[in-house]
């Protein structure tokens, strides 16, 4: 039975899409995907009935695609339906955003209507801390806080750039708009890999032809079929 939490194992923490348990071995823990959903910082709350079973399946192909590019991160291996094994990692406060075209927040921010096509790709820093509804913070503001040495916030840049131009390619293959993501990462010991997930939940992807959103944006925005398109992105990527 998936379908439930682990019980034998002792959780470390329960995020607003996971639940992260200790594993016998002090550095692997084991993720388990939820189905709630959330959105604007929580304001928003509902069920997305399997979504955490296809957000950690289609986070698994992301990953073992990733690693198959060289591109490391905390995944060692999907357990079951609902949990992948990781790495336990140290998380850095820093979400980096990159966006291939323009939508949400960058739209508003900048009167960018959404849909327009960036003339390259843009990656941005969030503050990762809810209470302050993750703010835009800048290299200045990483430094001041000591969120990452600009040694660090280098590689993070340029890993995040790598990760778009491997996941854009993959989808266009599949007819796929790779509209924009987010990515975390921690380190485990003194190396810095990718963490969390990479997931309709994390990322915007449009249908090439229709524009159709196959994303939260469905959930976000009341669209309707959010299952229905977090399945059909999980289909597509499998065929
Ligand atoms: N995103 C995320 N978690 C967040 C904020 C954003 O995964 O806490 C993702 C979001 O799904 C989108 C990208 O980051 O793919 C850019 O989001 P944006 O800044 O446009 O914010 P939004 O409009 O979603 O509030």
């Amino acid at each position: 039975m998936t379908d439930t939490p682990p019980e034998n194992l002792e959780l470390l923490y329960e995020g607003k899409a996971k639940k992260v348990y200790q594993t016998e071995l002090p550095y692997e823990v084991l993720v388990w995907f939820k189905d709630d959903a959330t959105a604007f910082n929580g304001a928003k709350k509902g069920q997305i009935h399997s979504k955490g079973l296809l957000n950690n399946a289609i986070s698994s192909l992301f990953f073992e695609l990733l690693d198959s590019r060289g591109v490391k991160s905390h995944y060692i291996r999907k357990v079951d339906d609902r949990s992948m094994l990781v790495k336990k990692l140290k998380i850095i406060q820093i979400e980096v955003v990159v966006r291939n075209i323009a939508a949400g927040s960058l739209s508003q921010r900048l009167g960018l209507p959404e849909g327009r096509v960036l003339a390259h790709p843009v990656v941005e820093f969030y503050y990762k801390d809810d209470s302050l509804g993750d703010p835009l913070i800048n290299n200045s503001h990483i430094s001041v806080l000591s969120l990452a040495t600009p040694e660090d916030l280098k590689y993070l840049t340029e890993q995040s750039l790598l990760v778009n131009s491997i996941l854009k390619e993959h989808l266009l293959a599949r007819k796929i708009k790779l509209v924009d993501f987010k990515l975390e990462y921690g380190f485990s010991d003194k190396e810095i890999l990718l963490g969390d997930e990479i997931s309709p939940d994390t990322c915007r992807f449009w249908d090439y032809d229709t524009n159709e959103k196959l994303d939260k944006d469905r959930f976000r925005r009341d669209l309707g079929n959010v299952e229905e398109a977090y399945q059909q992105l999980y289909d597509r990527l499998k065929g």
